[in-house]
């Protein structure tokens, strides 16, 4: 069952995805207290919410967040998501394998371990920045 998302919810996708980049939490609240967004707590749920719907995914890494950039469908739970962070300019990249997801199931079903969620974290340049350095 899946309810649309409230106006919170909203706000904190529309600012994740204007800023185009990794954000933390406090960087969310940053820049929607002029929209009086201010509790963290709020923005915690709401980033919870997102992430369930797969229009975010969260960096552990980095302890941040980026919007989506493609539509996952409904099968978000099983598939392996990539996301190929630039060290340089902090841009994100993401993709999503199916023959990695099959390497990954493969292995889980083997190893009787019920897997619930891949997020992969490439780090490395981006091409515009190895542009760039040229
Ligand atoms: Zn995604
Ligand atoms: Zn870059």
């Amino acid at each position: 069952m899946e309810r649309p998302l409230n106006a919170k919810e909203k706000l904190v996708l529309a600012a994740l995805r204007r800023c185009g980049k990794p954000a933390s939490a406090y960087d969310l609240i940053d820049d929607l207290k002029p929209e009086g967004v201010k509790a963290p707590p709020t923005v915690y749920r709401a980033l919870g919410r997102l992430m369930e719907a797969g229009l975010v995914h969260r960096l552990e890494t980095l302890n941040a967040f980026v919007a989506c950039t493609h539509a996952h469908g409904r099968a978000v739970g099983s598939a392996a998501v990539a996301l190929a962070v630039c060290e340089d300019c902090g841009s994100v990249a993401e993709f999503e394998s199916q023959e990695l997801s099959g390497i990954l199931d493969g292995w889980a079903a083997r190893a009787q371990f019920e897997l619930r969620q891949t997020t992969l974290e490439l780090r490395g340049i981006c091409s515009a920045c190895l542009g760039k350095a040229q």
